[in-house]
């Protein structure tokens, strides 16, 4: 079987992909007996295959034409699949320690092969619901931060670096998978659909009535609509969207929330960089803080006999 073009695969034609994929195929040690290939289902965007052999393991994510848990109805460019592995390149460069390692590339399929994050690692975000407390996960997150963010910024390259465009060189590294340092900044302005997709669902659609939005009705009815008619609050957003349109300070990850960490209680993960481009490094480090703010007023709603959720020291 071929796959000169793009189509979406499922159990079937991923193990003729991985067949036909020697930087796949090795992971696996070219065994394909008792080879399991399941689908993880939990993204909201695209397809997950947890891929495990005898003598290896991988990851493989597909990006599909539209948004997964929306449908067709919601078109959504699966070059996204590229910027992704972009990112998770440069990132990973950078931070090893708390970046998933990519071992294969396909920009024709949209397809990503990475290390497989094994358990116990799971979502940050149900570690963080079940009340597990994960003591080095403020130094891991702070030191994944500070080396993607600062090292890829003007506090540490020059004009010069940040700006130059380097197509060639990155198609280069990308098909080779070659790591040599790429600066990408001309390049990640192609991720303007993913932006455009933050600018609607994080600036502009919470703050009007809009499709998808959702909220607990009609319990908090009354505070949606306080929201859609807060103007002062509405010019501080509005302020905030234009940093994060017009900012091209650092190659952030643009989806820094607690459902991109994957953890045990001694690694720390960061996946699904798919929204990664030059921008405001706001835009990472509220992403994340927003989130544990949300997980620590949600601990109550949580408590149980066997886990009261209060600190323990
Ligand atoms: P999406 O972009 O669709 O949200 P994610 O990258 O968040 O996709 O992955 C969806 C799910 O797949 C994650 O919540 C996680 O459970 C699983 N997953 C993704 N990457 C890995 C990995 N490298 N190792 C183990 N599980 C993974
Ligand atoms: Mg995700």
């Amino acid at each position: 079987m071929a796959f000169t073009e793009f189509r979406p695969l499922d159990d079937k034609s991923l193990r003729e992909y991985i067949k036909a994929t020697p930087s796949l195929s090795s992971k696996i040690g070219d065994n394909f007996d008792n080879l399991t290939i399941k689908e993880v289902g939990d993204g909201n965007l695209n397809f997950v295959y947890i891929v495990i052999g005898a003598s290896g393991s991988f990851v493989i994510k597909q990006a599909l034409p539209y948004i997964r848990c929306i449908g067709e109805s919601w078109p959504m460019t699966k070059e996204r699949a590229y910027f992704e592995a972009l990112a998770l390149k440069e990132h990973g460069q950078l931070c090893p320690d708390h970046v998933p390692e990519v071992y294969h590339f396909d920009r024709t399929m949209s397809l990503i092969g990475m290390r497989y994050l094994e358990p116990p690692h799971i979502i940050l975000r149900k570690g963080l619901i079940a009340g597990i407390e994960y003591p080095l996960l403020a130094a891991h997150i702070s030191e994944y931060m500070a080396r993607t963010l600062f090292c890829t910024s003007l506090l540490y390259r020059s004009t010069t670096e940040h700006k130059r465009d380097d197509l060639v060189e990155v198609l280069v590294v990308v098909n080779k998978a070659s790591f040599e340092l790429t600066h990408l900044f001309a390049e990640f302005c192609g991720n303007m659909g993913l932006c455009r997709h933050t600018e609607q669902v994080v600036f502009s659609d919470p703050y009007k009535v809009s499709e998808y939005n959702r909220w607990n009705s009609p319990y908090l009815d009354r505070d949606a609509e306080a929201v859609r008619e807060d103007n002062i609050l509405k010019l501080e957003i509005a302020e905030l969207k234009s940093t994060f349109c017009e900012r091209t300070q650092a190659l952030i990850h643009g989806d820094l929330h607690t459902g991109s960490v994957m953890v045990t209680l001694d690694s720390t993960q960061v996946i699904d960089p798919e929204f990664a481009f030059y921008g405001p490094m706001g835009f990472d480090i509220g992403a994340f803080v927003g989130n544990l703010i949300l997980a620590f007023f949600a601990q109550d709603g949580h408590a149980n006999e066997g886990n009261d959720r209060k600190v323990s020291l």
